[in-house]
């Protein structure tokens, strides 16, 4: 049966083509500085809210660093160490705002399978507490660009956490938490049934693009970071007029 996580899901809505290269052809992509820096946070966090015994100090957070550390993706050991610096920073203010009501994970990095009768979801939830009576799914990002509570609550991804919880546990989270660390901004979403609604019927959409194998290049400013550019049909369209990048 077919599956589906949701980076495939929103790499398929971002570009048919793109996804056809990264997932039917299996045409390595170049390792990225930005997917080697939020590994290592994700994975840092991960032990932070799995120490041992007790509160951790914030140098147990830089060991944890230290330990997560992945080096592959840089194209200089300057790179390596300014991407380095800032993580500790950003990783700081994450110690500072969550020592203080310090609580184990319920779960980190936890696998779930979604099945419908066409195909399932797949993926890995980063993190779920557990408060009293009231349980919460985490989900970390490290990007520079935020989103606003009302991004957030169309968010796809937030919504495939909130199922993927129900999965698991037979009942809907209280809320999926959309961590930005980059900025500290905590989002908390209530993930409505039509939210549900929506996120399967984007699933069952791309579900029957592929089975069509409907592969179609989409042009956009996403093409700008992308390594398949060389052997895109749309070469003209990615180097020519037809995208507007804002800088
Ligand atoms: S360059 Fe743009 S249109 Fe071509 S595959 Fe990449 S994302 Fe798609």
């Amino acid at each position: 049966m077919m599956k589906l996580s949701f980076s495939r899901l929103d790499l398929y809505l971002q570009c048919p083509l793109k996804y056809k290269y990264r997932y039917i052809d299996k045409i390595k992509e170049k390792p990225s500085p930005y997917a080697a820096f939020g590994l290592s946070i994700h994975r840092t966090i991960q032990q932070f809210f799995t120490h041992p015994e007790g509160v951790p100090t914030i140098y147990d957070l830089y060991n944890y660093l230290e330990a997560s550390w992945v080096r592959e993706g840089y194209t200089s050991p300057k790179e390596e160490a300014s991407f380095k610096e800032n993580a500790k920073k950003m990783l700081t203010k994450f110690y500072q705002d969550n020592i203080v009501n310090y609580l184990k994970a319920c779960t980190v990095e936890q696998y779930f399978e979604v099945h419908t009768n066409d195909f399932i979801i797949n993926g890995y939830i980063d993190q779920v507490n557990k408060r009293g009576n009231t349980y919460e799914v985490v989900e970390y990002k490290t990007s520079k660009n935020g989103k606003s509570m009302e991004e957030a609550e169309k968010d796809l991804q937030i919504a495939t956490y909130h199922l993927a919880f129900k999965s698991i546990y037979g009942f809907p989270p209280n809320q999926v938490i959309y961590y930005n660390v980059r900025s500290g901004v905590k989002l908390g979403i209530k993930v409505t049934p039509q939210m549900e609604e929506f996120v399967m019927q984007s699933y069952k959409d791309i579900a029957s693009g592929i089975l069509a194998e409907r592969f179609h290049f989409q042009v956009g400013i996403h093409c700008h970071w992308c390594d398949y550019q060389k052997i895109c049909p749309d070469r003209e369209g990615v180097s020519g007029g037809q995208i507007n990048f804002p800088f």
